[in-house]
Formats: structure tokens, C-alpha cells, sequence
């Protein structure tokens, strides 16, 4: 699959993992979480070595719509009512933190990445309440919120939320110049990971630290991350020429719709599911329709869809990986918001592998317990895991190697996908995303 940044932008080879190797810290995943950890982790003198199983950026970072927001939906009075004011106040500040550090990183690197402060808004065509609840509840957190009225948007809204100041970027453009000093060896996958041996297809790498940064984690015992996350797959279609819009903006009312300018390329993204269960309607069918009515004379180009790991309480597992692996970290979780929640992992985790403790640390740690805000996607989670575990028995079912599901065939996107865990592959059977780390063994 090709995606606008993957169209655009080469990131220099590196060579697979020669052999054997001993380092401080070994950071598995080369996305922009691992990217980044590893980036801070080496700017504070560890020795860092990073292995991915495929290419620099190669996973959803390179699939993704790449807005550099604190904002990420509908979430800060939510969050304010069931997990208290104080983890609302922790969670906006580490995120409106990062959006800032971007923007420094940028600036004292002088990166080329397209860089581009814009505004991040929320739309309603429906209503404002809700809309005007959040922003006021976002500026109490003290985050840069407003509620507003009018947008460059060819249709009407009833309100919006804006959070000024945010930015978007070209994702592998970043990853491409931040990554440029670091040790990372491609094409090495981690087979398993016993105590301070990281086992690979290419070798072995010993490391007084652990860092997994492979978007979903691929080790079930300990951590069990399987029973507390699934995915969430959504499309993106290009629309072009389209004059580039002033801000970011994303719709809270059902079956809403994303916006981002590149250019005069329009990112226009649809269709949230959980993975592998599809929606009637092809997400790309109804983005063209909406294309033709709201930009005529415009032309579709690129299209791709990606997916992201969904936590129980909407907060991302960021911190020890497991309370019996106390020199394992992990950073995942991000719910489609994974710019900011790669800096906060990476600002977090950098501290943490050094021996020390941050105020965030609480919010984010993956041993956190938030019944009221978790019970009922633990449910639900549990009886669609169930589901596609019992269904892997029928005969015929194509099941996944991660833990056997029947998997179904995303005929949108044709790949394989896992409705359990949302592990994916291509069409002849190749394993595209995690966390099964195997292809499906009935095609070579
Ligand atoms: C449609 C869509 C739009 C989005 N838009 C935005 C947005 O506008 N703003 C925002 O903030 N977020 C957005 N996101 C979310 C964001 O893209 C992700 O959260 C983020 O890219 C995840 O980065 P990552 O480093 O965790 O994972 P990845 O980029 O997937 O990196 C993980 C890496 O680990 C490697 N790996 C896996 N297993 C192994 C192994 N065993 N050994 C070695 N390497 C391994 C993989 O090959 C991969 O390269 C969006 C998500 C979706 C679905």
C-alpha cells in the first residue's frame, strides 16, 4: 500500500543486524514512538539500538494523517467526569507539551518536513452543546481551546472547539532526518524477547533496557496487552486541486468526516471501524460521493486506509510493560492520536529507563486501574475476542497466527483482518500488521 508520505519521501536504507550485540537499551519498533524514544534516550547519553522488523516509518506511521494536536476528540470532559480533574489536567498538559517540543525539535534541526502551525478544530452539523461543554471544559484545563462559530469548511456547522497553535507535518520527512544518528538496523525482526535477550531472525542484541515500540505488542505473557486493546481501521482518500484549508478539522457526529490540507492535495479520512468488521457501504465509495458534492471539479488520487490500537479508558499504556519485567518499558495504545502520544512516550520512557519518575507517570502507566471508565469496553472486548476465537474453529476459517481467530477479508482494503486483536495481511497472505508476527501459513 502507498501513502501520500510514502509517495514523497525515501528514507536511506540501513543494513540488517550484522550479529550478536550488547547495549544499553534495545528499542524494538522503527514508527515514530520508537523513532523518538530512541532519539531522546540517545541525546541523554544511553547507547541505543533499535530493530524493525521491515523499514524506518514502513508501519502506521507512514499511513497516517500526521495532525500534531493536543485535541484528540471529544475527550477532556469525559475524561474530567470519570477520571478526575487532575488526569484530565496531566493528560492535556503532556500532549500540548509535545505539540510544542515538535515544533523546537523542528526548529533547532532545522528539519524539512513541511511543518505548518495550524488550528485543530471539532465540527458539529448537528449541535453545539456538547461543542461548547468541551471547549470550556478544555480551557479549564488550561489547554489553548476556544469555542467558535464559521469555518473554511463548504458547509455549515452548528459550532466548533478550536485548540490554537497545533501543527501537521510530512511524517517520514521527520522520521527521515530525526532518525538520521541513530542505530537502527532494518529488516531484523524480534522473535522473542527472554529477560535482557532480545532475540531476532538476524541475531541476538543483549540490553540492560527494553523498549517495545512495535505498535501492538507482540508478547501476550506477561503484560497480556490482548485482553486490554483492540483496532480501529480507518480510509483516507486525496482530493485534488483543493485550495489548502486554514486549520485541521475533524467532525464529532456519526459517520463525520476528517480534513487536512497537503498542499493542494485535500486528506479527506472516513469510515472508523473496529478491524474487521466492516461497515455496508465502502468508506471510499461514500468519501468520493461527499468529494463530487462539496469540491466539484476536483480529482481523487492516492487512497489507503490504516489502523490504530484502542485502550479501555482512551488513555495509552506508556511505561513498565509488566510489574514482572521491571527492565521492560512499552509505548502503545495512541487511539488514532499517536503524534503526540509518540512525543509523550518518548519524553516519558527517556526519563523513566533512566531511574527516574515523572508527574505524568501515573496517567499513562499500563498497570493503571480505571474501572469506571474501562468496565464496559472489557466486556465487550472480551465477547468479540470470544467470538472470533470460537468462529476460528469452524472448518474453512482462515485463522490468524496470533492466537487463532477466524479472520476476515476486508474487501475495501483487501487484506485479512483479525476482528480480535486487528492484526492484518495482504491478500496473498503476508503479514502486514501486528501483533501476529507470522504470515498465514496456507500461503507461501
Ligand atoms: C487513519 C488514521 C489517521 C491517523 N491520523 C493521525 C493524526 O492525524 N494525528 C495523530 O496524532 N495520529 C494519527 N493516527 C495515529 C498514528 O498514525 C499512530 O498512532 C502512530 O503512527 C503509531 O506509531 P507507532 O510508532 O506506535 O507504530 P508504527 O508506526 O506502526 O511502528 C511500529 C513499528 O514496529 C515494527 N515492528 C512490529 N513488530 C516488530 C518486531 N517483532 N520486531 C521488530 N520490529 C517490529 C513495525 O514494522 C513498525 O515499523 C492516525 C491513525 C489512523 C488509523
Amino acid at each position: 500500500m502507498k501513502s501520500i508520505w510514502t509517495e514523497t519521501a525515501s528514507i536511506p536504507r540501513r543494513n540488517p543486524l550484522p550479529g550478536n550485540k550488547r547495549t544499553q537499551v534495545v528499542v524494538i519498533g522503527a514508527g515514530m514512538a520508537g523513532i523518538l524514544t530512541a532519539y531522546y534516550l540517545q541525546r541523554q547519553g544511553f547507547h541505543v539500538v533499535v530493530l524493525e522488523a521491515d523499514r524506518i516509518g514502513s508501519g502506521q506511521t507512514g499511513f497516517t494523517t500526521a495532525k500534531i494536536t493536543s485535541q484528540h476528540n471529544m475527550i477532556y470532559k469525559k475524561m474530567e467526569k470519570i477520571m478526575g480533574k487532575e488526569t484530565a489536567r496531566l493528560y492535556g498538559k503532556a500532549n500540548q507539551l509535545a505539540v510544542e517540543e515538535y515544533g523546537k525539535l523542528i526548529r533547532a534541526n532545522a528539519i524539512q518536513c513541511h511543518y505548518e502551525k495550524k488550528d485543530a478544530y471539532l465540527y458539529s452539523v448537528k449541535e453545539s452543546a456538547s461543542l461548547l461543554r468541551e471547549a470550556e471544559c478544555a480551557m479549564g484545563l488550561g489547554l489553548p481551546a476556544s469555542f467558535e462559530g464559521e469555518l473554511d469548511l463548504p458547509f455549515q456547522v452548528h459550532g466548533s472547539v478550536r485548540f490554537s497553535g497545533q501543527a501537521q507535518f510530512h511524517p517520514l520527512e521527520f522520521l527521515r532526518d530525526i532518525s538520521a544518528g541513530l542505530t537502527v538496523f532494518e529488516r531484523t525482526r524480534v522473535i522473542k524477547v527472554n529477560g535482557h535477550e532480545v532475540v531476532t531472525d538476524r541475531g541476538v542484541v543483549k540490553a540492560d533496557k527494553v523498549v517495545f515500540a512495535t505498535h501492538y505488542p507482540f508478547v501476550n505473557v506477561p503484560g497480556f496487552y490482548f485482553a486490554k486493546m483492540y483496532q480501529e481501521k480507518s480510509y483516507v482518500l486525496e482530493l485534488e486541486p483543493v485550495k489548502p484549508l486554514h486549520g485541521m478539522y475533524l467532525g464529532i457526529d456519526s459517520k463525520a468526516y476528517s480534513f487536512r490540507s497537503a498542499g493542494d492535495k485535500l486528506l479527506l479520512g472516513y469510515g472508523s471501524h473496529r478491524t474487521g468488521k466492516l461497515s455496508e457501504e465502502s468508506p471510499f465509495s461514500v468519501m468520493k460521493r461527499l468529494g463530487e458534492h462539496l469540491f466539484p471539479g476536483t480529482k481523487e488520487g492516492g487512497k489507503w486506509t490504516a489502523q490504530d490500537c484502542m485502550t479501555l479508558d482512551g488513555i495509552p499504556y506508556i511505561g513498565k510493560f509488566s510489574g514482572s519485567r521491571p527492565d521492560w518499558y512499552v509505548a502503545t495504545g495512541f487511539g488514532k492520536w499517536g503524534m503526540s502520544s509518540s512525543m509523550v512516550a518518548a519524553k516519558l520512557l527517556s526519563v523513566q529507563v533512566a531511574g527516574k519518575r515523572t508527574p505524568y507517570d501515573r496517567v499513562f502507566s499500563p498497570q493503571r486501574h480505571h474501572p469506571a471508565a474501562s468496565a464496559k469496553k472489557l466486556v465487550f472486548h472480551g465477547m468479540e475476542s470470544v467470538k472470533g476465537l470460537s468462529s476460528g474453529a469452524l472448518p474453512g476459517a482462515v485463522n490468524c497466527p496470533h492466537m487463532g481467530c477466524r479472520l476476515v477479508w476486508n474487501r475495501y482494503d483487501k487484506r485479512w483482518e483479525c476482528p480480535c486483536h486487528g492484526s492484518s495481511f495482504e491478500f496473498n497472505g503476508k503479514i502486514s500488521s501486528g501483533p501476529a508476527q507470522q504470515s498465514i501459513p496456507f500461503i507461501d
